[in-house]
C-alpha cells in the first residue's frame, strides 16, 4: 500500500489551504459537505490524524470517526426529514477510493429516491451553504453522548 500523501485534497482542507462547507469540527475529526453530493446533505467525516484509509487508520481514530458519523446521521435525519441514511467508505482504487485520506460518506436518503451516480452533479456554493447550515442547526439537538434513538 502506498504511503500517506500529505498533499491530498482533504489534508489541504484540514490545514485550511482549501475551503470547505464545514458542519462539525473538534480536536480529532472534521465533517464537511461533499462538493458532488449524491443526495442533498451528503457529508464526509474525516479523522484529523493522517490515515490513508481503513487499512492503516488507528483503531481509536476509526471508532471516533464512526461516532461522529453517527451524530451527523442523526442530525441529517432531522435536517432533511430523511427516511434513512447510507454510509459508504471506500479503500484503495480497486475499492472505489479517489481521495486518499480516510473519509466516511454519510448520505441522507428518502424512500424511493435513488442516489445520483458518483461524480455526476456539482452543487452550487449556495446549495452547499444552505445544507451545511441545516446540519449545523440540527447538530445542536444531537446529544454529545450516545443515547438510544429508539426505546
Ligand atoms: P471516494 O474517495 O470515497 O471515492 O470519494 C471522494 C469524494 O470526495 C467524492 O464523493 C467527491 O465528490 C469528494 N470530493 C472530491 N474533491 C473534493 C473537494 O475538493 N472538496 C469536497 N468537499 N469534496 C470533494
Amino acid at each position: 500500500m502506498t504511503a500517506y500523501d500529505p498533499n491530498n485534497i482533504f489534508a489541504k482542507i484540514l490545514r485550511g489551504e482549501l475551503p470547505a462547507h464545514r458542519v462539525y469540527e473538534d480536536e480529532r475529526a472534521l465533517a464537511f459537505l461533499d462538493i458532488m453530493p449524491r443526495a442533498p446533505g451528503h457529508t464526509l467525516v474525516i479523522p484529523k490524524n493522517p490515515a490513508r484509509n481503513l487499512l492503516d487508520i488507528d483503531q481509536g481514530d476509526l471508532g471516533y470517526v464512526a461516532g461522529i458519523a453517527q451524530r451527523i446521521a442523526r442530525a441529517q435525519m432531522a435536517a432533511f426529514a430523511a427516511d434513512g441514511i447510507t454510509v459508504q467508505q471506500f479503500n484503495e482504487s480497486a475499492g472505489g477510493q479517489v481521495v486518499f485520506h480516510l473519509h466516511v460518506h454519510v448520505i441522507p436518503r428518502h424512500e424511493g429516491v435513488a442516489l445520483r451516480p458518483p461524480a455526476t452533479y456539482k452543487a452550487s456554493q449556495d446549495e452547499l451553504a444552505a445544507s451545511a447550515e441545516k446540519i449545523r442547526a440540527a447538530l445542536e439537538h444531537v446529544p454529545q453522548k450516545w443515547e438510544p434513538l429508539l426505546r
